[in-house]
């Protein structure tokens, strides 16, 4: 609610503070219980750093960020530490996050004991069961990760959120450094894994055609804003936002006579140092009026889950 995250832009030898990047600005948007959330938007627009500022991975500069009532940024460190199981970050590539000397069956198991979650000698069962959860097998347990193709390795990210046993899981561009075949694999599992135990996800993504086929709710961001949020099926059928009407147009549709007419958006992502004043879309929006050129559109309900900010809707 209300979420910001400001990062200063440092200059000179005393590093003095000379302006900031507004990466989140003062976004809004809820998730419920089972629901998949797609947060969509170029990059630069700050879709990670809102996945990393809910997970107190970041610290905020303003906002506020409730788990099931609670404000995280109200907890004390001991009380955060027990809630953290509960919120998996899984990340585009997990093998950056892999210690290349563990294996991976050890990697999984570490989570576990470090969080009190399992005795040691309950640990390799319950490791063996998430590896095989997630398509893999007792033969990987103990190998290390250069052994790991790319989508094996998305196995095993997902496998140590998993083992866990969380409610939240964000997903940071899972699939997007994965061939296309791989991807929806990799998707299924996803899919599978909420059906089963019930998950919520926050999945980012830059790819819009990714998000259409696991997320019930999308929200589209657009230099630290929130542009537009609704239900899946009622924004793909009909886009209120013109940056969301945009996007959709450049997703290739498998129906010819759903074709939508091609938006080319002007010029480039602005400097988010230096966002547009007014509408920050106003430089690159088709349907630009002289006010949006002054005045920021207030995020606004727009009736059946919807929400949308746009002078012109
Ligand atoms: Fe385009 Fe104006 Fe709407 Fe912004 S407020 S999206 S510039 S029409
Ligand atoms: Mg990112």
């Amino acid at each position: 609610n209300g979420l910001k995250k400001y990062f200063p832009i440092k200059s000179g030898l005393l590093s003095r503070t000379v302006g900031h990047v507004k990466a989140v600005d003062d976004i809004s948007f809820s998730i419920k219980r089972g629901e998949t959330f797609g947060l969509v938007g170029e990059s630069g627009s700050g879709k990670s750093t809102v996945g990393r500022t809910i997970l107190r991975l970041t610290d905020k500069t303003a906002g506020e960020v409730k788990f099931g009532g609670v404000d995280l940024y109200d907890l004390q460190p001991d009380e955060l530490r027990r809630l953290r199981p509960k919120m998996q970050l899984i990340f585009q590539d997990p093998y950056s996050s892999l210690n290349p000397r563990v294996r991976i069956g050890d990697a999984i198991g570490e989570a576990l004991l470090d969080h009190g979650l399992a005795s040691p000698t309950e640990v390799r069962g319950r490791v063996l069961d998430v590896l095989n959860a997630c398509g893999l097998s007792s033969y990987h347990f103990d190998r290390f990760p250069h052994e790991f193709s790319g989508g094996q390795r998305q196995r095993v990210g997902i496998a140590r959120a998993l083992v866990l046993n969380p409610d939240l899981i964000i997903a940071d561009e899972p699939v997007s450094a994965l061939d296309v075949s791989i991807q929806a694999q990799i998707i299924n599992l996803f899919r599978g894994m909420q059906e089963k135990q019930g998950l919520t996800y926050l999945f980012i993504s830059h790819d819009l055609s990714v998000v259409e086929h696991l997320c019930s709710h999308i929200g589209v961001m657009y230099l630290g804003t929130m542009m537009e949020t609704g239900p899946r099926d009622e924004l793909f059928r009909d886009p209120l936002h013109p940056y969301t009407k945009a996007l959709l147009s450049a997703v290739p549709v498998p129906i010819p006579k759903l074709k939508r007419e091609r938006i080319v958006l002007n010029g480039e992502l602005p400097n988010p140092a230096d966002p547009p004043p007014g509408c920050k879309f106003h430089t690159r929006c088709p349907f630009a009026v002289a006010r949006c050129r002054e005045e920021v559109p207030l995020f606004r309900d727009v009736g059946n889950d919807r929400k949308v900010a746009c002078h012109l809707v």
